[in-house]
């Protein structure tokens, strides 16, 4: 489940060769957080060792990650449409892929709900370790550092990427 096989990319405008892209997922992994969106990074066997477009996007409503960041419509539109990371947007024709994919593979509906079941089932697993760790005298298991929260993906507080964790 660390990855899903998405789809043959041929942008009609030609930015791009045909590509078989793969999208690899990531979750926030702070525990207090419910930030609720992946971290998708765009893969393709043409391209060996290259992120092709890191993306965000959330499953929930637009009025959810408003009322949730207190960012602005607009920005809350693009999140919930998927957007680039603006840390780490990717290649030049990242924008390119980002479109493609909105057109082919975020417009699904099931595939939004399949996000949000892996989000549930990771944040679970972490909410299950927590508990582990926090019930041993000594923690012996490595507690994941919290990671920075929605509002520094949309963009109102900028800086390095933060550590991310392969589901
Ligand atoms: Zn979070």
């Amino acid at each position: 489940m660390s990855h899903i096989v998405v789809c043959r990319l041929d942008p009609p405008g030609k930015e791009f060769e045909p590509l078989d892209c793969w999208l690899m997922e990531y979750f926030c992994d702070d525990v207090s957080c419910d930030c609720r969106f992946v971290a998708l990074d765009a893969v393709a066997n043409q391209v060996p060792d290259e992120i092709l477009a890191s993306i965000h996007l959330g499953w929930e409503s637009v009025e959810f990650y408003q009322a949730r960041t207190g960012c602005d419509r607009e920005a809350a539109e693009r999140f919930r449409a998927g957007c680039l990371d603006l840390a780490n947007p990717g290649l030049d024709w990242a924008e390119a892929v980002l479109v493609e994919l909105r057109k082919e593979v975020f417009s699904d509906p099931k595939v939004l709900t399949r996000f949000r079941r892996h989000y549930e089932i990771f944040r679970r697993e972490l909410r299950r370790r927590e508990r582990t760790a926090q019930s041993l005298a000594h923690g012996g298991l490595n507690v994941p550092p919290s990671s920075k929260k929605l509002a520094g993906l949309l963009g109102l507080n900028k800086g390095r990427r933060r550590p991310r964790r392969r589901f």
